[in-house]
């Protein structure tokens, strides 16, 4: 995979169905649902652990770059696995036959075909006229095409209702999610985003401990990254931050559930693939690190 440009879905889907046919023998590629506009939400997992990391990506239409990292890190790791090379001084192979990486790049694969193509890109007539009718500029459309905020649907303690005929996991995006968490053993959970550079960890509805080993982790994340740490009172003093998968992964599992939002605060929609390259080199050793430290 080529950094700096712009991919589609169905280019993204291509890539890792190649990736999982030439590495039959510690990678596999699941479908773990289909979107409202019927696009299949893929996983890629990568390792012989029986344990995983969860890596989701896509969750929000217009945050169209971390996507592409995402299949670009499936990528390399899988080189250095093959190869049993170093990458940043991690033991990649030794690493994922300890624990595997589950790869989610794109949750949300309607709206990001919307976020990156325009409304005309969804297939079902009456979504794609529903989409256009909210009013909101196809580049900054960060929802499903039912135009519901996946990252504010799941069933956990801070769910607040966004509107009506929408109600906890009523998503196939977020049922999908949530499957992966059902299905797998999983040790933690990376939810990547754009914009702003800041790594959060705080839970609110989570007891003291639990938000101090998280704390820990995000700052050897950060230590790699370079990007800051989110203030807890950035997590909770919004009742608008409800519902979303990190708050459901850990008050279902009470395991680690970060999110980490890659790009400068200030940067524009669509982002620039530009920002592609430079992002990449800041996260890639972010899950091996995770890994490394559980
Ligand atoms: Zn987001």
């Amino acid at each position: 995979m080529i950094l700096n440009q712009v991919y589609s879905c169905e280019e993204i889907l291509q890539d890792m169905k190649e990736l999982s046919e030439t590495y039959t023998d510690f990678m596999t590629l699941r479908t773990m649902g289909v979107s409202h506009d019927e696009r299949p939400i893929p996983m890629i997992r990568i390792g012989l652990g029986i344990d995983s990391l969860v890596l989701t990506a896509g969750i929000h239409g217009r945050e169209s770059v971390n996507p592409v990292l995402m299949v670009k890190l499936a990528e390399e790791y899988a080189k250095a696995y093959a190869k049993d090379d170093n990458l940043n001084g991690y033991r990649v192979r030794e690493l994922l036959n300890r624990c595997s990486v589950c790869i989610l790049p794109l949750v949300n694969p309607d709206g990001y075909e919307a976020a990156t193509q325009g409304f005309d890109a969804l297939r079902n007539p009456i979504l794609r006229q529903y989409c256009k009718m909210r009013g909101i500029e196809w580049e900054h459309w960060k929802y499903n095409a039912r135009g519901v905020d996946i990252n504010r649907n799941f069933p956990c303690k801070s769910y607040i209702q966004q509107q009506l005929g929408e109600y906890p996991a009523s998503e196939n995006e977020t049922q999908a999610l949530m499957k992966v968490f059902e299905e797998y053993d999983t040790v933690g959970y990376i939810d990547f985003h754009s914009r702003g550079r800041i790594i959060y960890y705080y839970r609110q509805a989570m007891p003291f401990a639990y938000n101090q080993k998280n704390h820990k982790l995000a700052r050897y994340m950060q230590k790699l990254s370079d990007y800051n740490l989110g203030k807890r009172e950035e997590e909770y003093m919004s009742r608008l931050n409800g519902g979303s998968p990190v708050n459901y992964y850990s008050e279902l599992l009470k395991k680690p559930a970060i999110t980490v939002e890659t790009i400068e605060e200030n940067a524009r929609y669509p982002l620039d693939p530009s920002y592609q390259e430079k992002t990449y080199r800041e996260i890639q050793a972010l899950p091996l690190e995770i890994i490394n430290k559980t």
